[in-house]
């Protein structure tokens, strides 16, 4: 499989590449040269395990790495998850609740970055070389990539989070690992700031040469591909269970990844009728698939931080089917983006795969209150904005599928709001307590920012080999 990027510059590269680059050169964002149609292959794999369909579907793409190194990296990353079937399936009312916070940091994003680290690793060794990630995060993405690649050798990671507008879980989830490899930089900014500077450092070529940067975000496409597989996994278990031939997603939303890889499902070829976009009340994404114009916004804090974003990176891989994959179109669309803030996109062919719908925190608080006293199932904030939404898209004959992305014991405080009491706990969030923490506090400042890492890397390389820097 080649890729290419979303702006049509640079060759074509393999899937090892495409990882390893990240983002492409040209600022865009790798998507496969085509998408394989799996339809003829559903009945075979509909009573695979998690691990088995992952390798199917990963060596579609992945097509670059041998069957048994693949299979290696895929059973040493699930085989850290606190549940057997990886992504279970628990029916709570009408809904399908596909729970995908049984991985070490307990939200969905453990999913695609055990398995992203587990392949920066194989792909280093390959070729004796060093990666430094760099990497913006909104709460979850952070731990989950530092818990995906701490500790190891060839691996550093910059984490530029939101100073004070993470969740103090999450804060400290990040904060406290203290492997010489790991550095949190608390931004005095927003979200989006943290990823215009990641965005920016990646920009500058000659930075990104010499200090060679990896990135963990979900403008890789190995994260994309690996959160393919739920789709399937889930789709399969419900399918099973109820008799039904399509099926709908419910998804909470914020840089368009997770429900990205959904539509990448039903393009392959699984009876998906309709993917449930999911918003808080930063809802340009929502605003999007109903007026059709895409208009930047400010960011405003709510329950479920994770999703606070406005411009949601991986819409330009979704804008770049819209545009018929036509790079030169799509460059045109982030270009006026860019200009004015906004964009009306006319699609060349439209798309009934979406539909979209806002919960505010008010909605919010009362999907989790609801769920609580009906069923004594506790949805996260993050869960709670797609389940409000999916009670909107019912329909008899078609099971509904929403996705759980965190467990509530990472957002105990919307619990206590909602229900008047925390009796979310889970083990390792009450360990958290106490723990030593390290963080760096640090202005929105791409320059700033630039010259501390360039700094510890110069520092850990000298300090390592005893000479100066020489990349
Ligand atoms: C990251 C995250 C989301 C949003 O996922 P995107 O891929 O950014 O759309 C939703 N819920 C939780 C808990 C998350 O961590």
């Amino acid at each position: 499989m080649k890729y290419l990027s979303t702006r049509g510059g640079g060759a074509p590269l393999s899937f090892k590449e495409t990882v390893l680059t990240g983002l492409a050169r040209d600022g865009g964002l790798f998507l496969p040269a085509e998408i394989p149609d799996i339809t003829d292959k559903l009945a075979a794999w509909r009573h695979m395990t998690y691990s088995d369909l992952a390798f199917e579907i990963m060596r579609l793409y992945a097509d670059d790495l041998p069957d048994s190194a693949l299979r290696a990296i895929i059973d040493k990353s699930y085989g850290v998850f606190r549940h057997a079937e990886v992504t279970p399936v628990v029916n709570v009312g009408a809904l399908h609740i596909l729970e995908l916070f049984h991985g070490p940091t307990l939200a969905f994003k453990d999913v695609a970055l055990q398995f992203l680290g587990n392949l920066f690793e194989y792909y280093l060794e390959e070729d004796n070389a060093e990666l430094n990630i760099v990497a913006a995060t909104s709460g979850d993405t952070g731990s989950a990539a530092i818990h995906g690649v701490r500790g190891r050798d060839r691996i550093r990671i910059f984490v530029l989070h939101p100073n004070g507008r993470v969740s103090s879980v999450q804060e400290r989830q990040m904060t406290s690992v203290l492997d010489d490899n790991v550095f949190n930089l608390g931004v005095t900014g927003t979200f989006d700031d943290c990823q215009n500077i990641v965005k920016a450092l990646f920009g500058d070529l000659s930075f990104r040469d010499k200090y060679k940067l990896g990135a963990v975000n979900s403008i890789n496409w190995a994260r994309v591909l690996a959160q393919v597989v739920y789709y399937f996994y889930a789709a399969f278990q419900v399918q099973i269970k109820t008799g039904a031939g399509q099926v709908r997603f419910a998804v909470p939303t914020g840089n368009f990844g997770d429900i990205f890889a959904g539509y990448i499902a039903r393009r392959m070829g699984l009876p998906i009728d309709k993917l449930v976009l999911a918003t808080n009340e930063n809802d340009i994404l929502t605003r999007y698939f109903h007026t059709g114009e895409y208009t930047l916004g400010e960011v405003y804090p709510t329950l479920s931080p994770s999703m606070d974003i406005q411009m949601a990176s991986n819409f330009e891989r979704y804008l770049y089917y819209l545009c018929n994959s036509k790079p030169t179109l799509l460059a045109q669309c982030m270009e006026e983006l860019k200009r004015s803030g906004s964009l009306k996109v006319d699609p060349i062919r439209p798309d009934y795969s979406f539909v979209a719908g806002r919960a505010d925190t008010a909605a919010t608080i009362a999907a989790i209150k609801q769920y609580w006293e009906e069923y004594a199932y506790l949805l996260d904030p993050h869960t709670a904005v797609g389940v409000a939404v999916a009670s909107r898209f019912m329909v008899e004959e078609v099971p509904m599928i929403a996705l759980a992305t965190a467990h509530p014991a990472k957002f105990g405080d919307a619990i206590k709001r909602a229900t008047g009491e925390n009796m979310a706990h889970h083990a390792a969030i009450d360990a958290l307590a106490g723990l030593p923490t390290r963080k760096e506090i640090i202005a929105p400042d791409c320059g700033a920012v630039a010259k501390f890492i360039g700094g510890k890397i110069e520092a850990a390389v000298t300090g390592a080999r005893g000479m100066t820097y020489e990349p």
